[in-house]
């Protein structure tokens, strides 16, 4: 049978990349408190959160067999996140953003979930790449070499979402008083991480990178909102009501924000 065949493989793939397959109790929660500091992986589209994720991901290597791109990779031991579970290195082979996303509903445990891809198209609920958040990548201005005023514009080239994910912004270079800075910059809100910008990075170790979202967000919380931005009502309402009470939300229209700003 094909399924079995292909979580045969894939098993077979990440105990090859164990090496070994028995650990000695101490070996296995050196490896866990290791991967547990490390924790900086960037999962599949449509990948719940990690606490989540980990909970759910059963290591089956579904995702990475079906990936045409060979982007997915089960974590060896030598990775420092959760041994087995899919991941993938944007230098390396970043996501291609395949249209029908083959690495998500082949997931059997929902740990990648399709809704999370979803949106309603005439009456239609479909996944869209456009939705997943893998991580957003972030500009490294000290070693970008647009900064320093050289020309180069490789990262917004390759990405697929160019002048909506990234845009080259026009600055004055007051250094040379005569060129101008053309500087790549992210728009969170859009970049699915895929990591095409990455690859494409032409310093030696890439200027710009994907990371995990957690690791570089803020959160501004229900405190502070843009009184003159109705959209800021959505952020609202995605906050968990366990941190903010509808009560709180209303009254938290800051006197910054409704006077003169
Ligand atoms: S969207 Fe395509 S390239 Fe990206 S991880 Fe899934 S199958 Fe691989
Ligand atoms: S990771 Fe880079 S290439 Fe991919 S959407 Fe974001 S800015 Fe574009
Ligand atoms: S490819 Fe690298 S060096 Fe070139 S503009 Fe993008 S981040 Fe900067």
């Amino acid at each position: 049978m094909q399924v079995n065949k292909d979580r045969r493989n894939t098993i077979i793939k990440a105990l090859q990349g164990v090496g070994i397959f028995v650990f000695s109790g101490f070996l296995w929660s050196a490896y866990i408190s290791k991967a547990k500091a490390n924790g900086y992986a960037l999962r599949p589209p449509g990948a719940k959160k990690e606490s989540e994720f980990l909970k759910l991901c059963i290591k089956c290597g579904r995702c990475v067999t079906f990936c045409p791109y060979d982007t997915l990779k089960l974590a060896k031991i030598e990775d420092s996140i959760p041994l087995g579970t899919p991941y993938f290195t944007p230098r390396e082979i970043p996501c291609y953003m395949c249209v029908d996303i083959p690495c998500v509903p082949v997931c059997p445990t929902n740990a990648l979930d399709p809704a999370l891809l979803s949106i309603t198209e005439n009456g239609k609920e479909m996944m869209n790449i456009r939705n997943a958040k893998m991580g957003v990548a972030i500009v490294d201005d000290k070693n970008c070499v647009a900064y320093w005023g050289i020309q180069c514009d490789a990262c917004y080239r390759a990405c697929p979402l160019i002048d909506e994910a990234i845009r080259l912004e026009y600055k004055h270079n007051d250094r040379t008083n005569k060129h101008s800075f053309l500087l790549p910059v992210v728009d969170s809100d859009i970049c699915t991480g895929c990591g095409l910008c990455e690859r494409a990075c032409i310093t030696d170790k890439a200027a710009i990178m994907v990371l995990p979202l957690d690791k570089v967000l803020g959160s501004v919380g229900t405190n502070y909102i843009k009184g003159w931005d109705k959209n800021d009502e959505k952020r609202l309402k995605k906050l968990d009501s366990s941190s903010a009470k509808a009560s709180d939300i209303k009254n938290a229209i800051d006197y910054l924000n409704t006077e003169s700003l």
